[in-house]
């Protein structure tokens, strides 16, 4: 069965604003929150460190993504305008329970989530928390 992605608005707020200071470059965060049986519940978001300490690239790699228990996957911005993942993104590997892609010009509807099968997962932005 496919979980449905469950996201607060104040962390969809935060995956927009970041990925529109970023571009044109990739913006990519790390999503915290819980899983259960039938969903994915994002609470927060976490920018990775290498972010912070270097200059920024396309074409992240999971080995920077660091791992804890509460991080339950990454979302990254498509500057490009499709939210479809990349030959880029399948050959990188999989983190975490779900992959949220954002795509120019960075807005509720160009906001995708995927499993690791590569399966477009439904997303509910809420009010609450
Ligand atoms: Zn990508």
């Amino acid at each position: 069965m496919q979980k449905q992605i469950i996201i607060s608005r104040t962390a969809t707020d935060g995956i927009i604003s970041y990925s529109k200071a970023l571009h044109p470059n990739e913006a990519i965060l790390i999503l915290q929150g819980k899983t259960t049986r039938e969903q994915v519940i994002i609470e927060g978001l976490v920018i990775p460190p290498f972010a912070l300490s270097g200059p920024y690239y396309s074409g992240y790699s999971n080995y920077y993504l660091p791992f804890d228990n509460s991080y339950i996957g990454s979302a990254h911005s498509h500057p490009g305008g499709s939210n479809k993942p990349s030959l880029a993104d399948l050959n990188r590997g999989f983190y975490g329970a779900v992959s949220i892609i954002i795509a120019h010009p960075y807005e509720d509807r160009t906001i995708a989530a995927y499993d690791r099968n590569g399966n477009k997962l439904e997303i509910k932005i809420t009010n609450s928390s």
